[in-house]
């Protein structure tokens, strides 16, 4: 397991740029960072604090922070960042994070680590840790619905859970598929653009990585044994799937008090469609404590929100590397 405390104090204050996250953390990497921490959240060793996010009222930005205490990894620190819109037309990432880690042994700043990367790598890694435990094996058909930063870094991560075949897409901007599609043709898979109802009557697995805030997945489309990872929703107001959905699906998340407030599942709460109790933790079917899918026609359903454990569990595992491999810089303090 990464262990933020492997780098210890005598290194001073390490910072790990973008750059160096992506030279150190491949998809393996942070798909075993985020499947020992979503184990760590069910157990009680790991947990995440209470969520900042605010509309600063500039820039039009959206700011926040997302922290959290891994004791087995040892793990203690806090994602910093947000939302800027304005950043794609001066040639940025709209999205801009940060990585603080501290050492809990005595509080001291450890590392500082680039988060825009990881970001995408943690959140991909969560849907193919979901697709890993609870899609069919015998998958064969996946859909991405979402074109955006993100969607790339999913289908990567996706396609190496299953033997797929085919990749079925959907985006509101047509253009914007063909970055999904030299995805799917670079990995030797045939593509095709296709409106959702279809991509629901063929895909085994669909992932949602949209900005939506309505539902673009009917109840209706879904055929039986389908795992669906909802990646999108991680604030009050979005949604990807029609509500009722989540009433004939078994709903799984990464955290059950982020899941009900502002992931997925908080419109079927609100709405009474389900209840908390109806959600289980993925961690809890990685530590053998729920089965998982039960039969081949159970529709299954990942709500996964983001949470800041996941970011430093990734951020712990890029500073120890970059140590390792001399691509940290260091400044004593
Ligand atoms: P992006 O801005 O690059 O792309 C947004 C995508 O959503 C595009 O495909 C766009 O066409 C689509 N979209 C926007 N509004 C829509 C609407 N009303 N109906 C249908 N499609 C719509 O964003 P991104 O970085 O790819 O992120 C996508 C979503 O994932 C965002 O909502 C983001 O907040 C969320 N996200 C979640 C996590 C997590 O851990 N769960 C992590 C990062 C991002």
């Amino acid at each position: 397991m990464s262990d933020a405390n492997s780098v210890n104090d005598s290194e001073g204050l390490i910072i790990v740029s973008e750059a160096a996250c992506k030279s150190v953390i491949d998809r393996d990497s942070a798909f075993s960072a985020v499947e020992n921490v979503f184990a760590s959240m069910s157990k009680g060793d790991a947990y995440n604090f209470p969520v900042i996010r605010e509309a600063i009222g500039y820039a039009d930005a959206l700011y926040g922070f997302k922290s959290g205490f891994d004791r087995a990894g040892k793990a203690l620190g806090l994602k910093s960042g947000g939302y800027w819109p304005g950043n794609e037309a001066k040639g940025l990432t709209n999205h801009q994070s940060t990585i603080f880690l501290f050492n809990p042994d005595n509080g001291k700043l450890r590392a500082l680590v680039g988060g825009n990367y990881l970001t995408a790598v943690r959140t991909a890694a969560a849907s193919a840790v979901s697709i890993a435990h609870l899609a069919r094996k015998d998958s064969k058909v996946i859909g991405m619905i979402g074109a955006g930063h993100q969607s790339t870094f999913q289908l990567r991560a996706a396609l190496e859970q299953r033997s797929f075949e085919k990749v079925v897409a959907w985006n509101g901007n047509k253009e914007r598929l063909k970055k999904l599609q030299a995805v799917a043709e670079e990995m030797g898979i045939p593509f095709e653009s296709v409106e959702r109802e279809q991509l629901c009557s063929e895909a085994d697995v669909i992932i949602t990585i949209t900005s939506a805030f309505e539902p673009l997945l009917m109840k209706e489309w879904i055929k039986p044994g389908t795992h669906i990872a909802c990646m999108g929703t991680d604030t009050v107001g979005k949604q990807e799937v029609d509500a009722n959905l989540l009433a004939s699906a078994t709903v799984f998340t990464d955290e059950i008090a982020q899941s009900i407030s502002l992931g997925e599942a908080q419109h079927a709460i609100k709405s009474g469609t389900i209840k908390e109790s109806d959600i289980t933790t993925l961690g809890d079917v990685i530590n053998g404590m729920h089965p998982g899918r039960r039969n081949e026609d159970e529709i299954t359903l990942f709500d996964g929100t983001g949470v800041g454990l996941q970011d430093l569990a990734v951020a712990s595992a890029a500073a120890r590397l970059a140590v390792e491999k001399g691509k940290a810089q260091h400044i004593s303090l």
